[in-house]
């Protein structure tokens, strides 16, 4: 496809195009999945804005315009062409400089006014001073709580030469020639086949290895608790691409461990899903070593994955290997969740790949998107395949019926939750319960772990939530702040929490009490039976949370000094369905009549035996009733099995 010939063609292409408009080109380059056209005078892009958004149409490649660094002024004059073009209201927080990329990053409250109507004064800073902006938002909140998103951005920074290294291995790997004429596609299930967790997933074409997904079983142990990468067809060196769909530890936990083995390719995930990936791999390891388990990684490689991180948005459509195009679109799951379009073969095959989805609205995100340019195979999570979830307003009635029971007996209320998701989408309903004050005036809610952080990082990608969260954020108002919010700062502030002789709700992490502070509260929260713990998600196999949830009430757990203690639960044990980040089954069979167009195979993963078999004989049956061709082919592998989709056998 790309051979030596073809490199040229496209460089031809590109000056013709930019030639006549008066573009003086000093070298083309590829940079990961885009091509970096360097050029002399950047000041033709006031007058041709949309110079490469055409020649991106017409090659269907990424084109990103970059300056000849012999052009770019001074940081110190930019700096001050930068303040004079963008109005202060645009409260400008800090301007750095990439001098490898020649980027400047300016970071500001408003970002809509640093850009300009049609962008104009975006253009106006590349033209005028040679540096190309890259516009950052920063929300109106306590500086550590930007830790991680600060922390990537001037780690990225420093970094420069390495990545600019990296940027062009992959570009070249990309654009490498199709050596062979005998095309195949296959689906090798590497973990979160008939179960939740380690999800990852293999697809191989004669010419590229691509990885799904690589998470970690959060219920696992041992062998089960990573997936299948030891499988000889996995030799890390051949992969061409890691595909992350969201930044929870089932999905990409363990990326930062194919960098300890030698994996030096690209890994490709949306923003958000980059800055939480980063913030729970942290926060992973951390919890690991308190419990003195040994990590899979350390924070070494959870740096390189960073920098061989490379951001797509929805839509856009990215070469990642000489025979496949990647494209995300929304899942509805978590902020920056992603299903993965692969379009195959230049049309020889066509895969969805899910992800974790909601098709259904939450008061967070919007729901999935079901249509897809072409496919031929989907793979879809089943976690709720054979349940059906009780209506969200019935739910939230429930949660706060559950937390004024608990208040009015003086109890607290723990509810464990992952710090990403579950978490921003219950503090909105109890902020919302609190103006409504449906929730007694005196309960205070805690909010522990990384939840504080998380909230900022949503606070960042406004453009990404609910038209209603969005309008609040671009408002200044926090949605996840209250007067009765308040955040745990201290270890030392849990014990008095849980000891004192006020109602209370306690959001801590981890959601399924697999380690965190969740599990602390639940050790001084469990012995008295007035107080109450909530679950609000899908408990996975193996953890403690799923323990406690099947029934036992004694449990042996290790405190933070290394002792054994015994905790009797007299607390009361409640869950309440309804507010899962998942699909329920109306929705997984909703989702299927709605895409567009239906798939010949779909490949059920993500979700225990029974839910899984049972989805997939409902889908055989109601087939018809779907708008599904009648020989659909649905399967259901397990881990280690391999499925041939295309070409010839
Ligand atoms: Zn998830
Ligand atoms: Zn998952």
């Amino acid at each position: 496809m790309y051979k030596k010939s073809e490199v040229r063609k496209i460089v031809l292409l590109i000056a013709s195009e930019l030639a006549p408009k008066g573009v003086q080109i000093t070298r083309i380059e590829f940079e990961g999945p885009e091509i970096a056209v360097y050029i002399k005078n950047p000041q033709v892009l006031v007058s041709h804005p949309d110079v490469a958004k055409d020649i991106a149409k017409k090659l269907k490649k990424r084109i990103v315009i970059r300056t000849d660094p012999a052009i770019r002024k001074s940081p110190k004059e930019t700096v001050e062409i930068i303040k004079q073009l963008v109005p202060p209201e645009a409260g400008i927080t800090s301007i750095m400089f990439d001098n490898v990329l020649g980027e400047v990053i300016i970071k500001a409250r408003k970002v809509g006014l640093v850009y300009g109507k049609g962008r104009a004064i975006y253009n106006k800073i590349l033209a005028e001073t040679g540096w190309r902006p890259t516009i950052i938002r920063e929300p109106p909140v306590k500086p550590e709580d930007l830790k991680t998103i600060n922390n990537i951005i001037g780690y990225m920074l420093s970094q420069s030469s390495y990545r600019l290294r990296v940027l062009r291995e992959v570009g070249e790997r990309i654009h490498r020639g199709v050596i062979f004429e005998n095309r195949y596609v296959r689906i090798t299930a590497l973990g979160g086949f008939l179960e939740v967790g380690r999800s990852a997933i293999l697809v191989e074409t004669s010419e590229s290895k691509i990885l799904l997904d690589v998470g970690i079983n959060p219920g696992g142990h041992g062998y089960d608790l990573y997936p299948r990468l030891d499988l000889s067809q996995v030799p890390l060196e051949e992969i061409d691409a890691v595909v992350i769909t969201h930044a929870h530890l089932d999905h990409m936990g363990l990326v930062p461990y194919l960098f300890k083995y030698g994996y030096r390719g690209p890994v490709y995930a949306t923003k958000p899903t980059r800055d939480l990936m980063v913030l729970s791999q942290l926060d992973l390891l951390d919890i690991m070593q308190r419990g003195s388990q040994r990590p899979p990684y350390s924070q070494l490689e959870v740096k390189k994955m960073i920098l061989h991180t490379i951001p797509l948005e929805y839509g856009e459509v990215t070469d990642i290997a000489p025979d496949v195009k990647l494209t995300f679109y929304n899942a509805g799951h978590i902020l920056g969740s992603a299903m993965a379009h692969l379009h195959i073969g230049e049309g020889l095959h066509n895969i969805v790949y899910t992800g974790d989805f909601k098709f259904g609205r939450t008061r967070l995100l919007d729901k999935a998107n079901t249509v897809f340019p072409r496919v031929e195979t989907v793979i879809m999570e089943s976690t709720y395949g054979d349940r059906n979830q009780p209506p969200r307003d019935e739910a939230e009635l429930e949660l706060i019926s559950v937390i004024s029971r608990t208040a009015a007996h003086k109890g607290k209320a723990l509810i464990p939750v992952m710090a990403v998701g579950r978490a921003q989408e219950i503090l909105l309903v109890l902020v919302d319960a609190l103006n409504r004050k449906l929730l007694p005036k005196d309960v205070k809610i805690y909010i522990d772990g990384s939840i504080r952080e998380v909230n900022a990082i949503h606070l960042t990608y406004p453009e990404l939530l609910s038209a209603q969260v969005r309008s609040k954020i671009l408002r200044d108002e926090n949605p996840f702040e209250h007067e009765s919010i308040v955040r745990v700062e201290k270890k030392q502030q849990r014990e008095e929490i849980a000891k004192s002789d006020e109602p209370a709700v306690i959001l801590a992490t981890s959601g399924m009490l697999n380690g965190g502070p969740s599990v602390e509260y639940l050790r001084l929260l469990a012995p008295d039976p007035r107080n109450a713990l909530i679950f609000v998600a899908y408990q996975a196999k193996g953890t403690l949370g799923r323990r406690i949830l099947d029934g036992e009430r004694e449990i042996t757990m290790v405190t933070e000094d290394g002792r054994l203690e015994t905790v009797k639960i007299n607390m009361n044990v409640v869950s309440i369905d309804g507010f899962s980040g998942h699909s329920d089954r109306r929705q997984l069979l909703a989702f299927l009549a709605n895409m567009k167009p239906k798939p010949k195979n779909i490949i059920l993963n993500h979700g225990e035996p029974q839910a899984i078999y049972s989805l997939a004989e409902t889908i055989r049956k109601r087939a018809r009733h779907l708008g599904l061709p009648s020989d659909i082919r649905v399967y259901t592998p397990g881990v280690l099995e391999s499925l041939h989709v295309a070409g010839t056998a």
